[in-house]
């Protein structure tokens, strides 16, 4: 049987790290039918939009899509393409794992953090009032009704965090369900409840009715400052770290970074009908076309796309080719290396090529 997967090149640098992915993915011997879909900046003036309607329809039947990075213009244009995706399939779970790679330059060992990110609500959901507009207008008679401490609610842009009771337990089931799963231990609740008690307090007060349900697993509380803090200085103290959508998206870059950085991040986006799997970075549009990114961090998001598919050997195969290939270092990309002109540095695809190569040594042995 082939799995049909629906396949977004992307924007930038996308290409070059989707098909690397590809090659190691078709190595391990996992039967694929790709269905190819347009998205993203580059195919607009084609399109007349940079998400069309066949894309989604695409994600909707196959149920599980392999994504590069999409562009976003910043503060003009379209919005992101990435949270439209997530939001029209409901892609309510974000999942970033973190690890330590032998071979890979950064400030720790040891790390095995997992980010289980609240995807849809939040700050991220858009509920936004330009200066002057009616919302705008309604919430400054609001705020001068209350007696809120606005220093010129006349003059001011408004920016809704919500955060459901739906919400809350699905994102935070999610994260038990994985721990358990996997053989986590902890999962820790991260807000800042102390000052924004509607929401996140809220969001613990559905958190821990949840945990009750897992007597096996630990549940701790932190506030996004302190865990800023304690990441820095001691992060093999956590283990799965659940939060609202915006704390997640800042702590699963800071996570990343303790690891070494957005080249080995991989994440996946996980409704309860479809999956889509991409890598934590951007679309780096400086290195477009140049063959030069580190394709890792998209090869270990083809690798979460095979256990979700139940194709754990294959999953274990591909991550432990990639993890001996960085730790031998002689076929691996700039970024890997002290020097960013370092001679010795190979491309994309001759990175992936290696790791393919691997894998079907691997393959032979299992
Ligand atoms: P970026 O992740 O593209 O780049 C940040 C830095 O990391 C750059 O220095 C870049 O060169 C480096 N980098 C990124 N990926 C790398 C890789 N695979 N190997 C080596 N180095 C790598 O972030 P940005 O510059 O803020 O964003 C560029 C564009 O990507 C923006 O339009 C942004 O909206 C978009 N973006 C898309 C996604 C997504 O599609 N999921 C995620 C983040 C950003």
């Amino acid at each position: 049987m082939a799995y049909r997967v629906t396949l977004i090149r992307g924007d930038g640098t996308g290409p070059d790290v989707v098909d690397a992915t590809v090659r190691v993915l078709e190595a391990t011997g996992v039967k694929f039918e790709w269905d190819p879909q347009p998205a993203g900046e580059d195919i607009m003036a084609q399109y007349g939009t940079p998400l069309p309607q066949q894309t989604l329809d695409s994600l909707r039947k196959t149920r599980v899509g392999l994504k590069g990075p999409l562009t976003t213009p910043i503060g003009t244009g379209f919005r992101s393409i990435n949270v439209a995706i997530r939001k029209e399939l409901d892609l309510y779970a974000c999942l970033r794992p973190c690890k330590s790679f032998e071979g890979v330059r950064s400030l720790y060992r040891n790390i095995n953090i997992v980010v289980v990110r609240e995807n849809t609500e939040d700050l991220y959901a858009g509920v936004e009032f330009q200066v002057g507009s009616t919302g705008a207008k309604d919430l400054t008679s609001l705020i001068r009704r209350e007696g809120m401490n606005v220093l010129d609610a006349e003059h001011a842009g408004f920016s809704i965090k919500s955060i459901s009771e739906l919400g809350t337990r699905r994102i935070v089931k999610f994260a038990f369900d994985y721990a358990r799963q996997y053989k986590r231990k902890k999962v820790t609740a991260v807000t800042k409840a102390n000052i924004m008690k509607f929401t996140d307090g809220y969001f613990y007060e559905i958190a821990r009715g949840v945990a009750k349900q897992y007597p096996d697993i630990q549940y701790d509380e932190f506030l996004v400052d302190a865990t800023c803090m304690r990441l820095v200085m001691r992060p093999e103290e956590f283990d799965v770290l659940v939060l609202p959508n915006l704390y997640g998206d800042i702590l699963s870059d800071l996570c990343a970074g303790l690891t070494g950085g957005l080249g080995i991040a991989p994440g996946a986006n996980i409704g309860e009908h479809c999956a889509v799997f991409e890598a934590v970075h951007g679309s780096a549009p400086r290195y477009r076309g140049q063959n030069k990114v580190n394709p890792t961090a998209m090869i270990l998001s083809g690798v979460l796309m095979l256990r979700h598919l139940g194709e754990t050997k294959a999953a274990d195969i591909a991550e432990r080719a990639v993890v001996e290939v960085v730790k031998e270092g002689t076929h691996v990309t700039y970024d890997f290396k002290p020097r960013r002109d370092d001679p010795t540095a190979v491309g994309t695809k001759e990175m992936a090529e290696a790791i393919a190569k691997k894998v079907e040594a691997l393959k032979v042995h299992a």
